[in-house]
């Protein structure tokens, strides 16, 4: 039946920023759906792993800093090792630096590069060796952007990272299709979270933003939460190399 392809029971799932935001809402729609979550953050997930334990869920809290690749094996080891394997990856960690163009300092773009473009790709790769390992395909969601549509304003390295994910998503999906592995992606819109705090304090940004949006709202984690189960279910299993917008009819305009 069509709802039981949705059914993430036996699966398990691995979100990275999972302490808050819309990491923290994937993991409850995840466990919600049936599956097991391993979340992986810099600081505790104290509030993810008790909100996916109220959901009947099972949590694993991964603690890593996901400015390098160093952790990449780690978080798939930890979570191999607590779970017995791993089916679905949820590439949710990003960064923002904001400053104009002219002033962007390079450190400041391989900070953003590094976590939400290269530590993507090496973290693919290794669930798709593991996932190739298991014999059973996977799935990946990446967390793409407007930006990866959009040229955005004061922030260049995040539309250049979220670009290349709507990029990779694409590249990865041509080449582990074969292997019943499914990468998508979904490019949130405008959404209330840490990472636009400071765009929502700012009134006249804010106003402008919200005016554009269909939906006349700013998006919550509670947007995402369809989506995430989709891409990561049965459901979607022909659905290769796409990124879904969850953004109140943004990109329509
Ligand atoms: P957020 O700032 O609340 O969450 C970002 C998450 O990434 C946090 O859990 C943070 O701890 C984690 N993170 C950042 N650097 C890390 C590092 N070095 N190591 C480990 N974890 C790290 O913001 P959010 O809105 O929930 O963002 C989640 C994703 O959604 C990001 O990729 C962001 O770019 C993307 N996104 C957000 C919006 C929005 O409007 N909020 C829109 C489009 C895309």
């Amino acid at each position: 039946m069509i709802l039981d392809m949705f059914n993430l029971k036996g699966k398990v799932a691995v979100v990275t920023g999972a302490n808050t935001g819309l990491g923290q809402g994937m993991c409850v729609a995840l466990a919600q759906a049936g599956a097991k979550v391993a979340g992986v953050a810099r600081r505790s997930c104290a509030e993810t792993a008790k909100l996916v334990e109220a959901n009947g869920g099972e949590f694993l809290e991964v603690i890593a800093d996901l400015s390098s690749v160093e952790p990449v094996e780690r978080i798939l080891n930890e979570t191999v090792d607590k779970f017995g394997r791993a089916d679905i990856l949820v590439n949710n960690a990003g960064i923002i630096i904001r400053e104009d163009a002219i002033d962007y300092r390079e450190e400041d773009w391989d900070k953003v590069i590094m976590t939400n473009q290269k530590v993507v790709f090496f973290l693919c790769q290794a669930f798709a060796r593991q996932y190739i390992k298991q014999g059973e395909g996977g799935k990946i969601v990446n967390v793409a952007s407007m930006l990866s549509y959009q040229g955005g304003i004061r922030v260049p390295a995040y539309t250049a990272s979220k670009s290349a994910i709507l990029g990779l998503t694409r590249a990865l999906a041509n080449e582990w299709a074969k292997y019943n592995i499914n990468v998508n992606a979904i490019a949130p819109g405008y959404m209330a979270t840490n990472n636009t705090q400071q765009l929502r304090s700012d009134e006249q940004r804010s106003g402008e933003i919200l005016e554009r949006i269909p939906a006349s709202r700013w998006g919550t984690p509670e947007d995402m939460m369809g989506a995430v189960v989709f891409l990561s279910s049965a459901a979607a299993e022909y659905v290769n190399g796409f990124t879904i917008a969850v953004d109140g009819g943004w990109l329509a305009r």
